[in-house]
């Protein structure tokens, strides 16, 4: 039986991550990072007691010289005494990551720029630029309704000379079951006279406006950079039945000649749908981003079926790490661990070769994200 190793030293580009909260954290800071909920968790219990908080204290524990599971609030008694800078570094280093994709577009005052994460990490990161961010910086400057759609379209391929793909949340932001096809000239004007008006009257500055968010999914498939559409999982501002990424099927269809590729990110609990969309669709990519995180000890299990039909040039790595730098760190070495197990225990079982193994491995770790996002050197 072939041993089955720790995946240690596989490459690894993270293609959908964010930056660490700067600044110091107290407890509840760092507990707030843990979990996805608005909410403090109930009084008298700790976010600690879920999978994430378990994988924390057995994996990032010895990353700031603790024991193994040591108790939370040793953890937290730890990192507060090295301080939110040290423990970033110390954690972002030991990820050993080759290249960081940064969404930039989420609480971006909060977090440290791509520069300030590539200097702390030691490792290199290119961005990723988040359409409805596009449009309301530009809401404020705009020249009104009749000129929007050209200037939205304009200041998505000013970003698409710099950045190295696109997101839209459009799943927080309606769902995905939006209208597939392109939207008219005439829709988007109309409907960016409303939104204007609205900002106009003190309206707040999200997109939410449908026809607005489908023309900037198509300006930014028009530049041919990989698009990133949040799938599945997230927080209590998206509504889970409404990101199935199964929804997107006439989507997919519409814009599969459009000649930009599609990354489907996270789809936790919805990854075996998003593995469908990928064998069926040429332009199609999927990770399970996030998920592997949260559902700590069971991960493998959830990358498991995740691979059960997503064509192995079709699946990517991706943490979804944000604000706090465990995240990106037990993203990284979990992903390592699952993905050994999994081709390990198919090696063991006689379903795979050695070199079908290392093979797999490096496309689903780096070489994947290499081709599609044309990274010189993941
Ligand atoms: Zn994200």
């Amino acid at each position: 039986m072939a041993a089955i190793g720790s995946g240690a030293g596989l490459r690894l580009v993270d293609h959908h991550v964010h930056g660490v909260l700067t600044g110091e954290l107290d407890k509840a800071g760092i507990e707030a990072m843990l979990s996805e909920s608005s909410s403090p968790p109930p009084p008298g219990t700790s976010v600690f007691d879920s999978q994430l908080g378990f994988a924390v204290r057995r994996w990032c524990a010895p990353v700031l010289d603790l024991d193994p599971l040591a108790p939370a609030a040793d953890y937290v008694r730890r990192r507060l005494e090295l301080g939110n800078s040290e423990a970033s570094r110390r954690l972002l280093s030991a990820a050993g990551v080759g290249t960081w994709l940064v969404d930039t577009g989420y609480q971006s005052d909060a977090v440290t720029t791509v520069g300030e994460l590539t200097e702390l990490s030691g490792t290199p990161g290119l961005e990723v630029a988040r359409l409805e961010s596009i449009a309301e910086q530009l809401a404020g400057s705009s020249g009104g309704a009749g000129r929007f759609a050209d200037e939205f379209t304009a200041a998505v391929q000013q970003a698409a000379a710099t950045a190295i793909g696109f997101k839209s949340v459009a799943a927080y932001r309606g769902g995905l079951d939006f209208d597939p096809g392109r939207p008219r000239p005439a829709e988007v004007q109309a409907a960016a006279g409303q939104w204007l008006q609205q900002l106009e009257s003190g309206g707040p500055a999200r997109l939410e406006d449908q026809v607005l968010i489908r023309h900037g999914i198509w300006s930014a498939l028009d530049t041919g950079l990989p698009l990133q559409l949040h799938t599945g999982y997230g927080d209590t501002d998206s509504r889970l039945h409404r990101a199935d990424p199964a929804l997107l099927h006439d989507f997919l269809l519409a814009s599969q000649h459009a000649g930009a590729p599609v990354m489907l990110l996270h789809c936790y609990p919805y990854h075996r749908q998003a593995g469908a969309m990928a064998a069926l669709f040429p332009h199609v990519y999927m990770d399970v981003g996030e998920a592997l995180n949260h559902v700590g000890a069971r991960s493998a299990a959830v990358l498991a079926e995740a691979l059960e039909l997503t064509p192995f040039h079709k699946m990517l790595y991706s943490s979804d790490a944000f604000g706090l730098a465990e995240l990106h760190y037990l993203g990284a070495t979990g992903f390592r661990r699952d993905l050994a197990r999994l081709t390990g225990e198919l090696e063991a079982d006689g379903a795979w070769s050695s070199s079908d193994v290392a093979r797999v491995s490096e496309m689903i770790g780096a070489g994947n994200a290499a081709r599609v996002y044309r990274l010189s050197d993941p």
